[in-house]
């Protein structure tokens, strides 16, 4: 007997269920398992998990991200076929009318701007200013990458960061890149004071230290803030 999962890998089943689902109920459906995750994606069927832990002096991270999920390879064109043929609509739950939808920066769930506009009057913080972390001076220098960064490509298991004012890439966010949903904009504040003072590397719990303000990354870009060259560039307006 077929189940569910086994039908999703027919183009004809899977392409009229798309066109009948939101986009955020296709998301939520790739994010089942890693074989929904395979199936939906096109991705070759992942791996028996093994459940014991791999020891410390192997060398490996316990917060490894696994090879077979492709993890930050999912724009796939079977993957993308099926998000065109789903419908946009927003999920929050408070929704209630509007037509301007993206998706959210963080976990990529369609909201809309009305709910967008909604949340930032009941909960009046600045998205902008706080979507900040700070890196130890360990993980600045070996290139730790932050813990809850997304994954718009494969994931590098080391990020050279550099220090500004100097030669590399920097944020050029602004506050309008900023398009999150109501559960991701409470996380992104959530913990800001904590995260002021305790690194946001991956599998990284030392404090800041000293001279924090130049390890400075935003978490929507994950690259570094430039922060006294933008103070600098103030003062020369
Ligand atoms: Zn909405
Ligand atoms: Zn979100
Ligand atoms: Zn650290
Ligand atoms: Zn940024």
């Amino acid at each position: 007997m077929p189940e569910l999962v086994d039908l999703l890998s027919l183009w004809p089943v899977v392409s009229v269920l798309a066109s009948h689902l939101g986009l955020g109920d296709l998301i939520q459906l790739a994010r089942v398992n890693s074989e929904y995750r395979a199936v939906l994606h096109g991705f070759p069927p992942p791996a028996p998990r093994r459940v014991e832990l791999a020891s410390p002096d192997q060398g490996e991270r316990p917060q490894a991200v696994r090879e077979d999920l492709f993890i930050g390879r999912h724009q796939t064109p079977l993957w993308n076929q099926l998000k065109a043929r789903a419908n946009l609509d927003c999920t929050e739950a408070m929704h209630f009318q509007g037509n301007t939808t993206g998706l959210c920066r963080y976990c990529s769930m369609p909201v809309c701007m009305t709910c967008i506009v909604r949340a930032s009057f009941a909960h009046p913080f600045n998205v902008w200013r706080s979507r900040t972390g700070y890196l130890c001076i360990d993980c600045w220098t070996t290139g730790n990458p932050h813990r809850d960064r997304t994954y718009r490509q494969a994931p590098e298991k080391r990020t050279s960061y550099n220090s500004p004012p100097g030669k590399g890439d920097f944020c050029r966010c602004k506050v309008n890149d900023g398009w999150l949903c109501w559960r991701c904009r409470q996380f992104q504040v959530r913990d800001i004071l904590l995260r002021r003072h305790q690194c946001v590397g991956e599998a990284c719990s030392n404090p800041v230290g000293p001279g924090r303000e130049q390890r400075c990354i935003c978490l929507w870009c994950d690259l570094p803030i430039q922060r006294f060259v933008s103070l600098k560039a103030k003062q020369s307006l």
